[in-house]
């Protein structure tokens, strides 16, 4: 007998290699995978477009009115083997990913509307199980009732050092400190929020992988799927 394709949530810290995770399961065992992160980015670029968004100003109420008129969806990609977000039908992968970007999300991502509006098209995407999504608030939230779920982490140091480089590769004229800054208010930011914080679940299993390569990683995460069907017979 087959088994049943199950929902895994991964949650975590920014920039712990969660997306990375998710990414590499997802291949592994033929689900789909959801970058919820991107879709509050999507949100994030549409208002600073607008100009609703900045690092010190915020106009809630017209991203609020707007939100029936964001319409977000990911599209394969098959040079990266990954899901590129499309705002309002436009590839916006690499704009997402900017510092800018990282500089204005969290702020959004605190809105209660936003998360309601973003959380319903998560869950849609979910129900028919075969799923592995990450996020803040993927196990606590959008899939309380998720087979497995996994709270990534690593150290300050570690994150700080990976985004850095990933930035920088892409040609970004980041410094270290601004990485570092960034990675600390957003954490500050997510696990203080009013509205569905970051929080680690009781039933989550945690996997620290300040000291573990992607395949170490992929290989102890594959493991805990393992577990879960053997424990099924
Ligand atoms: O995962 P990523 O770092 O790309 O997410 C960007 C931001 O979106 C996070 O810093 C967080 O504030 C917000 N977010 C969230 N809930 C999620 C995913 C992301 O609040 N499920």
């Amino acid at each position: 007998m087959q088994n049943k394709e199950i929902t895994i949530a991964i949650d975590g810290w920014s920039s712990c290699g969660k997306s990375t995770l998710a990414k590499a399961m997802s291949q592994s065992l033929n689900y789909k995978y959801v970058d919820s992160g991107a879709m509050y980015r999507g949100v994030a670029l549409y208002a600073l477009r607008k100009g609703w968004a900045s690092k010190n100003h915020l106009d809630k109420e017209s991203l609020i009115a707007a939100l029936p008129k964001i319409n977000l969806s990911f599209e394969y990609n098959s040079s990266t083997k990954s899901s590129d977000l499309l705002l309002n039908g436009e590839n916006v992968e690499n704009e997402i990913r900017t510092l800018e970007v990282s500089e204005v999300v969290s702020k959004i991502a605190t809105i209660k509307e936003v998360r309601k509006n973003l959380v319903q098209q998560q869950q849609k995407m979910g129900k028919e199980g075969g799923i592995v999504m990450d996020g803040r608030d993927i196990g606590s939230v959008v899939f309380p009732n998720a087979e497995l779920k996994i709270f990534v982490t690593a150290s300050p140091e570690i994150r700080t050092k990976r985004r850095f480089l990933e930035l920088t590769n892409k040609g970004e004229q980041v410094t270290l400190e601004e990485v570092r800054k960034n990675l600390s208010d957003r954490d500050k930011l997510d696990t203080s929020r009013k509205e569905s914080p970051l929080i680690q679940v009781d039933d989550a299993i945690v996997l620290d992988n300040s000291n573990l390569n992607q395949n170490e990683q992929l290989v102890l995460a594959l493991s805990w799927v393992e577990n879960y069907f053997d424990n099924k017979k």
